[in-house]
């Protein structure tokens, strides 16, 4: 059998395997690896029991220990920290390779930088070099949501079995592969949730997850930051992957819930997003189809394709790669309860469901679920088992197909270059008086590989909306100092995509309910961020062009005139004009919302408080606090929090009734409560206020809004639009708008609608007569204080610059 079809002949192969393996050389690294092997602990002598045993757990410091210690003991292993968590913790990455790859890392850095911008490559004689010389870069990541456990413990005995192990596939592996194993990418979580496992186990609460987000900031959302880039960890990783090892494969491992499909594996559900080149989405269902007859030939059952995850938004682990010319996976084994073993009946199988999937016990098989698990224990040995069989049919295919990966790595960078792009560029605009978006935007560009320039003087170009429509537009001149991202570029996919409106296809269930995206359907990042940026075509030739190559967010830092960034404290301005005591709700049920919020007053600087629960319930709030904000909370969540018995009862139940009225007494004297989203429903029942949410009760066939981008019409004069334009982009997200009842009390000033028509910018709007033109911002006045309600998410994900400025206005308002 031929194991490179594609390119080189099997007799090549053949007899280069036969120099490696019979010189004097190679006879001696064996004997050293032999000896080396003995040195090297297994994970169990350190741990005191074998990772993926039931109701065992090692932490992140145990982790990172036994990744220390392969370091020291094994020729195959190098580890490396790459950046500080959030929290403060070490980040690593642990290449794992043959001994004399290890040896030889940067050579192999600067030969995948060739490969990843072939404008660095002199001529095809040199690119058929790098080609032959190259090592395939494979990079796995473990349990970056951290309740996903397991990987993060599998990745230790993936290393050991990586760094002992002397049979011949291996060894032909760590040949051809560098491995960039990440145990987690979120070891704060990993820390959090191994420490509340322990103090719940042997508890009613064993195997629950903790009542707190496992990233400081993100939680969940830590998956979500792949193109903004806001948390230190993403930044770390992304500069391993982006801007020094070019991985060729980025394989993400998850879990999911407890009581569908025991392993989701690619090819995804539909819609991809365009544009992922169609060769990517060939190679991620290869990879799956390769792992998912892995694990049938192992006799694993379960495992489904087509299903569910869809490769159409942007900004995932997984999805990242597309963007950057490489293939991105990812699987999802069914959860069981942290570490406990779970039981799984027939009955709760059958009621499972999902897109692609009818049942996760189905009456007859299904081409993309031919083998169903039938019931029964569910063990994180079999979540591990799983994994390790995915993790090694990446590394074959990668090993066996290594000069065609390199190959069509290559080849998609060139492609984007040899575009008819050659002057079409997207221009951001010097004098928007929007600098700190800029300079946000450019810097998260920069970080992410994609190519941003200054103008040294002005250029002159024409509008390529309008040459598109027909007409000839006048030249004009793009003045100096605007930044400029040229299309051409060896990650032109991932330009158009920040850059484009996403217009997502209308897909309808059968029975015309609207079909749920994996995630957000819009997030064109320059109207996330209240930035005008055409793509435009230059008329001048590139010789007559002055450019300056921007490097990182300081260079944009230190042309605005803006403070640099320097350590870890952020150098922005607090914006609150006024002295103001600011306190931010914070439930015991783990909200995103809530840590985006944080995240953002602690980026802007902005003093505030946590409120708990007990504090709301304790009363006398206006003695304390001038403003309130409640984060996107429904009502019940608020109220009731965690229902009794599922957590020790310090973190159950929610402000309750002695909460809402304590909320009401501070309004009432004298202080402002900001309510972001679906939090508005409390103020407005609770409080009476004269208004209703309009969408609340409508069915997804009539109205439906995912994640999108919409416009508003604000009313510049309200004090609450102050630094505002007219229009003004805002983020829905199965969102709130409201309408004036005229019941109950409470003066309503409007300050900003859904536009009457065109409302959608970017993303799925299904149902634009409901929202058009209803309130999308309002402040009420209620005894001698105000209650302001934001329908949409101004601060959503920390990625809607353009709508930060609302809530600046609603907390400095006196
Ligand atoms: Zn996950």
């Amino acid at each position: 059998m031929s194991r490179h079809p594609f390119r080189l002949a099997p007799l090549v192969i053949a007899f280069a395997l036969s120099l490696v393996l019979c010189s004097p050389l190679a006879r001696a690294q064996q004997r050293h690896a032999s000896t080396a092997a003995a040195n090297v602990p297994t994970p169990q002598s350190m741990l005191g029991f074998a990772p993926g045993d039931d109701r065992t757990i090692a932490d992140w410091a145990q982790i990172r220990a036994y990744f220390a210690r392969l370091d020291a003991a094994s020729d195959r292993v190098r580890v490396e920290t790459i950046g500080q968590s959030t929290e403060g913790r070490p980040l690593i990455v642990a290449y794992i390779s043959a001994p004399e790859n290890i040896r030889n890392l940067a050579r192999y850095q600067e030969i995948q930088r060739k490969l990843a911008d072939p404008r660095l490559v002199r001529d095809d004689a040199e690119r058929e070099r790098l080609i032959h010389d190259g090592k395939m870069v494979v990079a796995v990541s473990c349990s970056i949501h951290s309740t996903e456990i397991v990987a993060s413990q599998m990745a230790l005995r993936l290393a050991y079995d990586l760094a002992t192990a002397q049979d011949e596939e291996t060894r032909q592996i760590l040949q051809n592969v560098i491995l960039l194993l990440i145990p987690s990418p979120n070891p704060d979580g990993i820390q959090i949730v191994a420490d509340w496992y322990r103090k719940t186990l042997s508890t009613p609460y064993e195997g629950s997850d903790p009542p707190e987000l496992y990233h400081h900031y993100a939680g969940h959302d830590d998956n979500r930051d792949w193109f903004m880039l806001n948390l230190t960890e993403t930044q770390a990783v992304t500069r391993l992957f982006w801007q020094q090892w070019f991985p060729e494969v980025v394989y993400d491992i998850h879990q999911q819930g407890q009581t569908g499909s025991r392993f989701f594996v690619p090819p995804f559900f539909d819609p991809p997003n365009p544009n992922i080149a169609p060769l990517l989405l060939r190679e991620v269902g290869l990879i799956g189809h390769k792992i998912a007859a892995d694990e049938e030939a192992a006799g694993m059952q379960g495992v489904i394709t087509n299903a569910l995850y869809d490769t159409w938004w942007h900004g995932g682990f997984r999805t990242a790669p597309y963007f950057h010319n490489s293939v991105g996976i990812l699987t999802e084994a069914a959860s069981a309860k942290i570490m406990t073993p779970l039981p799984v009946t027939k009955e709760q199988l059958e009621h499972s469901s999902t897109r692609g999937m009818d049942s996760a016990l189905p009456k007859f098989p299904t081409t993309n679920f031919p083998d169903p698990w039938p019931g029964g224990k569910w063990r994180p040995r079999d979540i591990m088992k799983l994994e390790l069989i995915a993790v090694h049919s990446v590394l074959s295919l990668a090993s066996n197909y290594r000069e065609r990966y390199l190959r069509n790595f290559y080849a998609l960078g060139r492609n984007a270059l040899n575009s008819e792009a050659g002057s079409l560029t997207y221009l951001i605009e010097a004098g928007q008086g929007k600098d700190e978006n800029v300079a946000k935007l450019v810097g998260a560009l920069v970080a992410q590989g994609v190519e941003v320039q200054r103008l040294e003087r002005e250029l002159h170009v024409r509008d390529y909306e309008q040459i598109l429509a027909g007409s000839s537009p006048p030249a004009r001149e793009a003045p100096a100092n605007s930044y400029i991202v040229f299309l051409s570029q060896p990650y032109a996919a991932n330009v158009r995509a920040l850059f484009e409106r996403q217009v997502y296809p209308n897909r309808l269930t059968a029975n015309g309910e609207a079909e749920r995206p994996y995630d957000v359907a819009g997030w064109t990042l320059p109207m996330q961020l209240g930035l005008e940026a055409p793509l435009v075509y230059v008329t001048e030739p590139a010789a007559q062009r002055r450019l300056t190559l921007i490097r990182d967010e300081n260079d944009v830092r230190r042309d605005l005139g803006l403070p640099l960034r320097q350590g870890t404290r952020s150098p922005l301005a607090n914006p609150i004009t006024r002295p103001v005591r600011l306190a931010l709700y914070k439930s015991w049920t783990a909200s995103m919302d809530e840590g985006w919020t944080r995240y953002v007053f602690d980026t802007f600087n902005v003093p505030y408080q946590t409120l708990l629960d007990k504090d709301v319930r304790a009363g006398n709030l206006r003695a304390h606090y001038d403003v309130i904000v409640l984060p996107s909370l429904r009502m019940r969540e608020i109220m009731e929090g965690n229902p009794a018995g599922r957590y020790p009862a310090e973190f159950t139940g929610g402000i309750g009734d002695a909460g809402v009225e304590a909320l009401r007494r501070f309004v009432e004297a004298g202080g402002t409560l900001v309510c972001f989203d679906a939090s508005s429903e409390l103020a407005i029942k609770q409080f009476k206020l004269p208004l209703r949410n309009v969408l609340e009760g409508l069915k997804s066939s009539e109205f439906y809004c995912p994640g999108s981008i919409l416009r508003l019409t604000v009313d510049t004069n309200a004090p609450l639009a102050h630094g505002f334009g007219r229009d003004v982009d805002a983020y829905f997200i199965n969102s709130s708008a409201f309408d004036v009842t005229g019941d109950g009390g409470g003066r309503v000033h409007t300050v900003a609608r859904y536009a009457d028509k065109d409302v959608l910018r970017s993303g799925w709007l299904l149902g634009e007569k409901y929202l058009a033109g209803k309130i999308a911002l309002a402040e009420v006045s209620l005894g001698q204080g105000r209650v302001v309600l934001f329908g949409f998410r101004p601060q959503h994900r920390a990625q809607t610059w353009g709508t930060f400025l609302f809530i600046w206005d609603a907390i400095s308002k006196q």
